[in-house]
């Protein structure tokens, strides 16, 4: 690991370099609220299991986690099926979009990995028989890995993804004439959309996210006790799954640029776990072809080739 007085500096030069990117990427719009973001936002913070925080650019701007959620929801989901949740989803990468349909009518309506778009319906469809308000459920926990009581989610962007949801419905609806929803899609498709509308900025979601450094265990920054929020088994393999599913068809290329498990999200952000070491949150709204953001992997690139992260991880 550098020296900590190294990463200040390491951070203002690739955010230097990175910006050079700048419009190289789109901004999605297929979420028409999505759209209206100003395309020329990045940060990038860090935070540690020893402690430390760092951060440049935009890091304390909130954007639109969008799919980062699916982290989220799928660690609420194992907490409480365990095991008894692959029945209902697979673990293996898709090699296909996030949001494609073809492998659904193939695999007898079993989607691939919790983190593509289809996986995330049914993770959320078992929350929605657990939790009679699953967005306060999501928030509350979210509220307290990231310390910050603050935490909500956009109506307007929820409201902008439900109205052009039909995608997402044509395979919730798929899934339930497979016997694999338990719940109306409608209702199960708006519990999707308030948990994607859900916003952080980079400091917060580093924060959110460093039990998966931390052996499943969150530390408090705000005088609360430590918890074991998630076991230590259980973390491995959420970051296992991470590594090879966590940027839908584009998680070869980042394992080999990046190599660190990894959960991206079309609103531009990128979250990394660095086991024992910390987390980096980074976020500019560009995307690529395949959904990713520009700026954010070219900056997670930078920064594991500088310091070394992952490369003993695994
Ligand atoms: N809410 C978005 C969708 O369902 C999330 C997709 C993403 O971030 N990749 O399409």
């Amino acid at each position: 690991m550098p020296k900590p007085h190294d990463l200040p500096a390491l951070l203002a030069d690739i955010h230097r370099e990175a910006s050079d990117l700048f419009g190289q990427g789109r901004v999605a719009s297929y979420i028409p609220a999505l759209a209206e973001v100003n395309p020329h936002q990045f940060g990038i913070a860090i935070a540690t299991i020893d402690g430390q925080t760092h951060s440049v650019g935009d890091a304390h701007t909130p954007f639109s986690l969008q799919s980062i959620t699916k982290l989220f929801t799928f660690v609420l989901a194992l907490k409480l099926e365990g095991d008894a949740l692959w029945q209902r989803v697979g673990r293996e990468p898709s090699g296909a979009a996030f949001n494609s349909i073809v492998q659904l009518e193939t695999e007898n309506g079993v989607p691939r990995n919790p983190f593509i778009n289809a996986g995330a319906l049914v993770i959320t469809d078992i929350l929605t028989t657990r939790y009679a308000h699953l967005d306060y459920a999501l928030l509350g926990a979210l509220r307290r890995l990231a310390d910050e009581p603050g935490l909500h989610w956009n109506p307007r962007v929820a409201r902008s993804e439900r109205d052009t949801a039909h995608r997402n419905m044509a395979m919730a609806y798929f899934m339930k004439s497979h016997g694999n929803f338990r719940n109306e899609p409608e209702a199960v498709l708006d519990n999707y959309c308030r948990q994607c509308a859900t916003e952080m900025s980079c400091a917060q979601l580093a924060q959110a996210t460093l039990f998966l450094a931390n052996n499943g265990r969150d530390l408090s920054r705000s005088g609360q006790p430590d918890e074991q929020f998630l076991g230590p088994d259980e973390t491995r393999r959420v970051n296992a799954l991470l590594l090879t599913c966590g940027a839908y068809d584009a998680a070869g290329d980042f394992a080999y640029r990046i190599g660190l498990p990894v959960k991206t999200g079309v609103g531009g952000g990128i979250v990394a776990v660095v086991p024992e070491v910390g987390t980096v949150a980074v976020w500019a709204p560009e995307l690529d072809a395949k959904g990713n953001s520009v700026l954010g992997a070219f900056a997670l690139e930078r920064l594991v080739a500088a310091t070394g992260w992952g490369h003993t991880s695994f």
